[in-house]
């Protein structure tokens, strides 16, 4: 490995690819059984030079080509004629209990390898490594937070694994910060409050607030009874925007500054006590809706449904709508409040739109409509994914995705009714307005659509298979 290289080019990896090609010879796989050559592909990650992976991103292009090594030795064991995969290597890189072999999938591993960084950094007190990697690397912000055009490319490439930037990364949903004399914390733009960052709660408030990119510590004074805060505003409220400062203050006036403890920041990725470990990083990464099934979400965006309707799907396959769990986890509610369809387990989106009763009753009803047989799927994005008629072509089937996500939307408004102002909970009614809602929207969009209300409740796939 060469010292100075560039490791964004894919040269400067091709030691670590000769290594890995070198470990996972022919000749071995030759004389080993599946389950050997299982273990040596397992085992290859640790025993190349790991720093290299631990310290810099490797390009895509590196990590594809050593898992078509590891592939083809899984499989191939040295044959030059062709191999055959029995198992995508996806599936491969699962882990046992998800029905996989446990293959760690380097590309993912690289990740959160890299992240360990970024949470040294942000978590840990001075030290000489962390004076040297940011005199080299790093002269942004106070918290380490961001990527862009003055930062170094090392610094950027954490940010791209950590996904930073966008506000909603994998990493950053699994920090929080616990405020202690904030001088760390930004007020509006870090997590500290729960789950979830102030500018996104109160984006109106923040758009008018003076305190924009200031730390908590200097959003109030230190008085005879103890902390007090005060925001700055650009202009005076409308009466509105009062009601929603009210609420704000109701919300961080929960949190008191302590000035004899530093702001600590905490990794929600499954430690108990908030520590950053890298198998639980990468653990997280597999199980993050974002970046294994980028398919469910093409699909979500092409189906035929409202965009208001998708919008909302899409909060709830990201894990993003205000239900009770949810709120409790950002410290927006306190107590745990039950479903409000069957009134006998917690709120959660997988409960009240797939495991509740109610739920059940509304998709039976959707299936039995269709003539659908179908395995219930009790994940939200694989059940949204396997949503669709295999003899149906694409376009059809964006039908058929877009009664779900009317059958969602459909649940989540009758949830709202009941909470905010009264309703009854009634399955078929739910999943009538959703089938009233997918009619309207073939029959007022833009591909010419013959069909009317009746013919669409008395036979869909007709309906759709014209489509
Ligand atoms: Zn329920």
């Amino acid at each position: 490995m060469q010292i100075g290289g560039n490791p964004r080019r894919i040269h400067f990896w091709d030691p670590v690819v000769e290594k890995i090609k070198a470990r996972l010879s022919a000749w071995k796989g030759k004389c080993l059984s599946f389950a050997g050559r299982l273990c040596l592909i397992k085992s290859v990650l640790t025993s190349i030079p790991l720093f290299y992976l631990s310290f810099y991103k490797a390009p895509i292009a590196v990590c594809d080509k050593i898992s078509s090594i590891q592939r083809r030795f899984l499989w191939g064991w040295g044959k030059d004629s062709k191999y055959i995969a029995w198992v995508r290597w996806e599936n491969v890189c699962k882990s046992k209990e998800e029905g996989g072999l446990g293959v760690k999938d380097i590309k993912k591993f690289n990740r959160a390898l890299l992240a360990k960084w970024k949470w040294r950094m942000m978590s840990e007190e001075e030290g000489k490594w962390k004076e040297i990697l940011v005199s080299k690397y790093y002269n942004g912000s106070v918290n380490f937070q961001g990527c862009g055009k003055n930062y170094s490319w090392w610094w950027n490439d954490l940010g791209k694994v950590c996904e930073e930037g966008e506000g909603e990364g994998w990493f950053r949903n699994h920090v929080s910060w616990k405020v202690g004399n904030g001088d760390k914390i930004r007020f509006w733009e870090d997590t500290w409050l729960g789950n979830n960052k102030l500018k996104f709660l109160f984006p109106r408030l923040y758009t008018i607030s003076l305190d924009q990119g200031k730390l908590v510590g200097e959003v109030g004074t230190w008085g005879e009874l103890g902390w007090s805060w005060r925001l700055g505003w650009r202009r005076t409220r409308f009466e509105w925007e009062t009601s929603v400062e009210e609420e704000m203050m109701n919300l961080i006036t929960r949190t008191t500054l302590n000035r004899d403890s530093e702001d600590f920041i905490e990794w929600g990725g499954g430690d108990p006590k908030g520590v950053f470990f890298v198998r639980s990083a990468y653990l997280t990464l597999c199980n993050y809706p974002n970046d294994s099934p980028t398919n469910v979400f093409s699909l979500l965006w092409q189906a035929k449904a409202l965009p208001k309707d998708v919008c909302t799907t899409w909060r709830v396959l990201v894990g993003r709508l205000p239900t009770n769990d949810n709120l409790i986890r950002r410290g927006l509610a306190i107590n745990p409040s039950v479903c409000v369809f069957c009134k006998a387990s917690e709120e959660s989106a997988q409960h009240i739109f797939l495991m509740c009763l109610c739920a059940q009753k509304i998709w039976v009803l959707c299936l039995r409509w269709m003539g659908i047989v179908s395995v219930q799927h009790k994940d939200l994005p694989v059940h949204f994914e396997s949503f669709h008629l295999p003899h149906l072509n694409n376009q059809q089937n964006q039908v058929c995705r877009g009664l779900w996500i009317a059958i969602i939307r459909s649940i989540w408004d009758q949830r709202n009714l009941i909470v905010f102002k009264q309703g009854i909970p009634d399955a078929e009614e739910i999943f009538h307005s959703a089938q009233l809602a997918t009619w309207l929207c073939l029959k007022f969009g833009t591909a010419p659509f013959r069909f009317s209300f009746s013919d669409w409740i008395l036979n869909p796939l007709i309906c759709i298979k014209d489509f």
